[in-house]
């Protein structure tokens, strides 16, 4: 559908393109302001169209820690006796103990670089390193967020901001430890910092704000109830049994499990996501689908964590909804987290494209479309290249060797099991292109103020 061309309207002219729609041929793109305004489909190229190969509709990575950053790689030696998440957890305190707002945006800047490189347009920044060194809090609660918005705006990643209650440090609201002391916070300077958060996040084109009570073991059963007005027309993230120790701990307070317990407790619906969700009974899988809630996979982290496999394959077939997430971020690559989440279906089922809809269907093209639907809806945005939607595309290079001789669905195939990211030639956010030639346009800048503030970070 042509509509006139005004001044200051953008053009991107693609070979092939994923549309909302399905795949399409010889595709003009209108961009209005960031909005796709119009769609050309079997369009005749013009001759100062910006021509490129295969444009994919960005993902969404619905969970990132972006300050852990900065740890990846530093907690891969092996420890004394159980070498579990909770080793990991102790590392991360370390770290985090000394990290100002400066540190804060030069690790989160050189992360969202990283996911636009590594084919993320939009990330869930689950957000809870709230207070000053020490522990005490800034005198403006949104302090630390603002250095979140500050990595967003600078790296050009849409964000969704989700502020986290950390009020405890185990089910039954226990108190929280002395290394927890940057993370909590009572419900009444939690609602604060929403408000704050909301003033602060305005300074980004498309930002949401959810809220995050950060799991069933940080939030008392009374807190998470009186969350639901302030969470209203909101996304909703939590955390959820993503260690089996966790699972114990919570059959010991309640008689019932994590995911039980939440669905039992609270209304779950389609504007949450469950974080991880690893440990479900086949009975959890199929109420948690039913809900409409998105599963928030992280298959990296899970796996580098060694917290065990989500029941994906009896999740999809019972119609939930899923996206992914670099978590930890321990390695930042959209196309390793869609891959890792299938061979971990296969090693677990000794099986083939166990995740693909059905026979004869594309397992790479099915997993693709599914997370950026996933991602999207538990990110309060929209997903897909349709009309009305960001501009947010990822853009493959058809010269790849691992993508010649393919088409549509098998480029997604191709792209996921065998190229990876280095099939990833540009993005664009809100048709600006902050990636060329899979190498983000600020990127010495951003990797000097990285390495500057490890540095201090390490003294
Ligand atoms: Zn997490």
């Amino acid at each position: 559908m042509a509509t006139l061309h005004r001044t200051g309207d953008r053009v991107l002219f693609f070979d092939r393109a994923m549309l909302a729609s399905g795949w399409a041929r010889d595709v003009r793109l209108t961009i209005r302001s960031g909005i796709i305004a119009a769609i050309e489909t079997g369009a005749a190229p013009r001759p100062d169209d910006d021509r490129h190969g295969c444009a994919l509709p960005g993902m969404a990575n619905l969970h990132s820690h972006a300050f852990q950053r900065g740890m990846a790689g530093l907690a891969e030696r092996r420890g004394p006796s159980d070498d579990s998440f909770w080793t990991w957890r102790e590392v991360m305190y370390r770290f985090v103990g000394r990290m100002t707002p400066e540190d804060l945006h030069a690790i989160a800047a050189l992360a969202y670089l990283e996911m636009l490189e590594g084919g993320f347009t939009r990330v869930g920044e689950f957000h809870y390193l709230h207070h000053d060194i020490g522990g005490a809090a800034f005198g403006d609660p949104a302090e630390m967020s603002s250095a979140i918005v500050a990595a967003a705006q600078e790296s050009g990643i849409a964000l969704t901001l989700l502020p986290v209650l950390y009020s405890h440090s185990g089910f039954g609201a226990q108190p929280p430890q002395a290394a927890q002391l940057r993370f909590v916070m009572d419900s009444d300077r939690y609602a604060r910092l929403i408000e704050a958060a909301d003033k602060v996040a305005v300074a980004l084109p498309d930002a949401v704000v959810g809220i995050a009570p950060h799991s069933l073991r940080a939030v008392s059963a009374e807190q998470l109830d009186a969350l639901a007005e302030l969470g209203a027309g909101r996304p909703v993230h939590i955390h959820i049994a993503e260690q089996v120790k966790e699972v114990a701990d919570c059959v010991a307070w309640s008689g019932q499990r994590p995911v039980e317990w939440l669905l039992d407790h609270a209304a779950v619906d389609k504007r949450w996501c469950l974080v991880h969700a690893t440990h479900m009974t086949p009975d959890e899988t199929e109420r948690l689908a039913k809900s409409g809630a998105v599963a928030g996979l992280c298959p990296i982290t899970e796996a580098n964590l060694g917290d065990g496999l989500f029941p994906a394959e009896a999740f999809v077939a019972a119609g939930g909804r899923f996206g992914v997430g670099s978590d930890s971020n321990v390695l930042i690559d959209a196309s390793e987290e869609l891959r890792l989440l299938e061979y971990g279906q296969r090693l677990l089922h000794r099986g083939r494209n166990m995740l693909a809809g059905g026979e004869g269907r594309s397992t790479g093209a099915d997993i693709y479309a599914a997370a950026v639907d996933g991602g999207a809806a538990a990110l309060g945005a929209a997903g897909g290249l349709r009309i009305g939607a960001a501009a947010d595309i990822v853009g493959l290079d058809l010269g790849h060797p691992s993508l010649a001789g393919k088409a549509d669905d098998a480029l997604l195939d191709a792209y996921i099991f065998a190229a990876g990211r280095s099939a990833i030639d540009d993005v664009w956010r809100r048709g600006e292109r902050l990636v060329s030639g899979g190498r983000h346009r600020d990127r010495a800048g951003i990797v000097r103020r990285y390495i500057a503030a490890l540095g201090r970070l390490a003294a």
